[in-house]
């Protein structure tokens, strides 16, 4: 069953690999026209090999003048985008936060929150233009907690949703919506190497913290990539024109985030 009534013009940062790139792929079999960016020349070269036809670029969101190179090429291609999807995110490091450096702190903030401010400058003048114009960043369920060991990835995310909600103000008249979606823990690579530097940071093995992260999940599942795809999807249709301003959970209920078994 297709959610979009029409082809639209999409742009997901941070697409060649995991989340974003199911979210890419969802939007291309909905036939919209999807343009990607992603910083890892392995991911782009596989993302290139499976969907040819999908315009994707090296980026790296850190970056203004990267940013700013990448929605230039887009407006050449077309003059308007219908959905931005702000998917860019580093796990950070994990640590106290009197043992981080500082230069690991200003890193997770720069991907995680002027990547994302950077996309937004870009992309909002071309979203105007379009008549059913939506905004999706990428939050998480941090962004409700407080989480031990990783402060820089929490206030990043905590960040964003502050981000969502001071934009959908001042777009709402525009017509723009803007939301957040916030998973908890999604399978695939990058949850498995978050497990990992939890158990050796806390000296426990990968099995107890995997435990640990599903037992703080009413649905005691995490979650799949594609259920983040379908939300944005929904959100990005006319089944959630009314739905602006909110950072959404998607991760079966979060009961709390704590590092302790
Ligand atoms: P991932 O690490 O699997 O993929 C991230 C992608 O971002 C990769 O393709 C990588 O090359 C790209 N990237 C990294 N730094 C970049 C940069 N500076 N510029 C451009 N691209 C860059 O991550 P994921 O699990 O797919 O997560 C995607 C988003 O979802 C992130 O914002 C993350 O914080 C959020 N999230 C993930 C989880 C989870 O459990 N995986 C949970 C909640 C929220």
């Amino acid at each position: 069953m297709k959610l979009l009534s029409k082809k639209l013009n999409v742009v997901i940062i941070a697409g060649a690999s995991g989340i974003g790139r199911e979210i890419a792929i969802a939007y291309h079999q909905e036939n919209c026209r999807v343009f990607v960016c992603d910083i890892s020349d392995d991911f782009i070269e596989k993302f290139k090999n499976d969907y040819p036809s999908i315009f994707v670029k090296k980026t790296d969101v850190s970056l203004y003048d990267n940013v700013s190179t990448f929605f230039k090429e887009i407006k050449v291609e077309e003059d308007r985008i219908d959905v931005l999807v702000n998917c860019a995110g580093i796990a950070g490091p994990t640590a106290s936060l009197e043992d981080i450096d500082p230069d690991e702190w200003d890193h997770t903030i720069k991907v995680n929150l002027n990547g994302m401010f950077y996309c937004l400058r870009e992309a909002i003048p071309l979203l105007k233009k379009s008549e059913s114009p939506s905004i999706i960043n990428i939050a998480s369920s941090a962004s409700f907690f407080g989480f031990p060991l990783r402060s820089p990835y929490t206030a990043a995310k905590w960040a964003v949703i502050g981000m969502t909600k001071t934009l959908a103000m001042e777009l709402g008249s525009d017509g723009v919506r803007v939301n957040a979606i916030c998973p908890g823990s999604v399978r695939g690579e990058r949850i498995n190497t978050v497990i990992e530097a939890d158990a050796l940071k806390q000296g426990k093995t990968i099995e107890e913290i995997e435990k640990l992260y599903l037992s703080q999940v009413s649905l005691k599942k995490f979650v799949e990539p594609e259920d983040v795809a379908n939300l944005a999807l929904f959100l990005s249709s006319d089944l959630g024109r009314f739905i602006s301003g909110q950072a959404i959970g998607l991760d079966g209920h979060t009961e709390g985030l704590s590092n302790n078994l």
